[in-house]
């Protein structure tokens, strides 16, 4: 028990739940991670309890982990592109089996009552309950899947298809469905529109993907001249521009019927806005540290649209999921032991991945 300062004792995350859990944490700012002990709770009613065996690195784990966004709680087990194997469900659950392969996103609760809810989108429920850093429904902390188990209400567990790798799978749960509902809520999945890419790192890479197989022509919009090569061969883009090429740039305006912008730091958005064409729309799902500066007349030109877009609903994801197995779309991967996940977060910074780092938790997490 920790002793608050009001005299009263407090459970410590070791305690505050009956069974032993272990993965790692942030512990402050500094981002970086450590092995932890805490604990997770009983499989109640409509729980399903999973053994975890793969979780993707989200960009927005390394955000909150340095405490980027203002938000974090520490200690902090990020991690919200898990996958694993069903261990007990409770006596409510039906659809899910001991045995089963699952997967858990970004949301592990929300009200299941409100409008946003009855409408299948349970992320702009304003009672939502993430996967990491934020406060469940008893008041305890949630933590995420750079750990070996989870609880999650039944509502909120992904069916994973037979034929989905589930390591290169686990990217889907989060960069999946992030760029896959904004294409599909807008009107972006439709063949032989144009697609605008910008940054191709976790998200940007399953978004050419996707928007290939809706029949779309791809752009890959990036800094980095690098990827030029594995952009069109490897992940299928029709054309790539480097952002700091003003004649590549400049010959591509007005070309494109909507963008995607995932990139996570600061940025232009004005030379985006202008490769639109009239009534083009631009969907923002990268959540940069800082405030990005928007010159008005790139939008006011041309009468363009700039949106956000944050992950998607549970049924939406289900349904990324079973078209992306169907279209035998996955993540390109780099797998690593969980001892590497300090590096692994350094080289998240420099956009040095190709293109999504997942963590081989079922064969290299061990009790701290
Ligand atoms: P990531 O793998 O690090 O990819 C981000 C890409 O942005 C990089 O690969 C890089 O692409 C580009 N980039 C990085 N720094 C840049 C800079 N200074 N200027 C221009 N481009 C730069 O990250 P991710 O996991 O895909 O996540 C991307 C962003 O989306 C993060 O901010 C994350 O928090 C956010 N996110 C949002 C949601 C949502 O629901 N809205 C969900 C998940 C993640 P190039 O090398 O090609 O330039
Ligand atoms: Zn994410």
């Amino acid at each position: 028990m920790a002793e608050l300062g009001n005299g009263k004792k407090q459970a410590s995350p070791e305690e505050v739940h009956p069974r032993k859990a272990f993965g790692w944490a942030a512990k402050d700012k500094s981002g970086v991670l450590s092995p932890f002990a805490f604990s997770r709770r009983n499989t109640g009613a409509d729980d399903v309890t999973i053994k975890i065996l793969y979780c993707g690195i989200c960009h927005s784990d390394l955000h909150t982990a340095k405490n980027e966004w203002s938000n974090a709680i520490y200690p902090m087990v990020p991690g919200h592109e898990i996958v694993g194997v069903v261990t007990e469900v409770g006596q409510n659950v039906q659809n899910f089996k001991v045995g089963e392969k699952v997967g858990v996103g970004c949301i592990v609760n929300s009200c299941l009552s409100c409008q946003n809810c009855n409408r299948d989108y349970e992320n702009y429920c304003p009672r939502i309950i993430l996967t990491y850093n934020s406060l469940d429904v008893d008041g305890t902390m949630t933590y995420g899947g750079y750990s070996n188990m989870v609880v999650v209400n039944q509502h909120f567990v992904i069916r994973f298809p037979e034929n989905l790798p589930l390591d290169k799978g686990a990217p889907l749960l989060c960069a999946g469905i992030t760029v896959y509902s904004p294409l599909k809520e807008h009107g972006l999945d439709v063949p032989g529109k144009h697609l605008g890419v910008v940054g191709l790192g976790g998200l940007g890479h399953v978004a050419v993907k996707f928007g290939k197989a809706f029949g779309m022509k791809v752009t890959v919009i990036s800094t980095s001249l690098k990827k030029e090569k594995e952009a069109i061969e490897r992940l299928g883009a029709d054309a790539f521009l480097v952002s700091s090429n003003a004649e590549q740039m400049q010959a591509a305006m007005g070309t494109m019927d909507g963008i995607i912008n995932t990139v996570s730091a600061d940025h232009s958005i004005a030379p985006l806005a202008f490769l639109l064409k009239t009534h083009g729309k631009m969907i923002m799902v990268g959540a940069p540290e800082k405030p990005l500066q928007l010159p008005i007349f790139s939008l006011i030109l041309g009468g363009k649209t700039l949106a956000g877009s944050c992950i998607g609903g549970i049924k939406a994801t289900q349904e990324m999921i079973d078209f992306a197995a169907k279209n035998n779309i996955t993540a390109d991967i780099e797998l690593i032991p969980i001892s590497y996940l300090n590096e692994a977060m350094e080289r998240l910074t420099k956009a040095d991945v190709r293109y999504r780092f997942v963590i081989d938790i079922g064969n290299s997490l061990t009790e701290a």
